[in-house]
């Protein structure tokens, strides 16, 4: 059995470890702000995710955009992430500004972008209908059924850690997290949480293939 942890922000290498032994195959590390993006490139055997994270927005460095443009031009492997709109916490004015940049830049790129979307998809499911031809992957899903029914159109996979949106996600578009260390610690539980949540591990590497892959 192989497991994948769509979505964590870790660094420590000696987690990498841990969760090689435990079978954890594939992993998507995800930066949250510029301070982080080399740290996160410079990981090894990881598929990298680098971007501004909603929280992260109000205190960037003036030419944030232009380094983050020129850091994915020279890493042509990795995706835009951890990217979104987050209505609990920061500056919402300033978030949907720098999302849609990112979105732009994903566009341009032809990059996969990885999206946090707390309570506010009354303002994200506009925005995305300017941009249908991305390959999204909505991490921590907290839509609803007619979230899914929306992206059902999109080039869209949703990743979980908890067992009460899958019965929303199609079969076919769901992959699981970790989120570590905020999530679950380690991507190292992966096995045990897959257990509990019964899904699949080739169903779950087959929409892993997919959404690195294929459409
Ligand atoms: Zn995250």
């Amino acid at each position: 059995m192989t497991y994948i942890d769509a979505h964590c922000h870790l660094l420590d290498i000696s987690e990498f470890k841990l969760a090689r032994t435990a079978g954890v195959d594939s992993i998507i590390c995800n930066a949250i702000n510029p301070k982080d993006w080399h740290q996160v490139l410079a990981l090894e055997n990881v598929i990298h995710a680098i971007g501004i994270h909603p929280w992260h927005v109000s205190d960037l460095p003036e030419n944030a955009m232009t380094d983050l443009e020129k850091l994915l031009e020279q890493n042509p492997g990795a995706h835009i992430g951890e990217i979104g709109l987050d209505k609990c916490k920061g500056d919402f004015y300033k978030q949907e500004e720098i999302f849609m940049l990112q979105l732009e830049l994903a566009q341009k790129l032809q990059r996969p972008v990885h999206v946090h979307c707390v309570r506010a998809w009354g303002e994200m499911l506009p925005i995305l209908k300017g941009h249908k031809d991305l390959k999204y992957l909505f991490h921590g899903f907290s839509g609803d059924k007619n979230v899914v029914r929306f992206l059902s159109d999109y080039d869209a996979y949703f990743s979980v850690n908890r067992a009460t949106k899958i019965p929303l996600i199609p079969a076919d578009k769901l992959l699981i997290e970790s989120d570590a260390p905020d999530g679950l610690p380690s991507p190292a539980n992966l096995p045990f949480l897959y257990l509990q949540l019964g899904v699949q591990s080739a169903q779950i590497e087959q929409n892993f293939q997919r959404f690195l892959n294929g459409r």
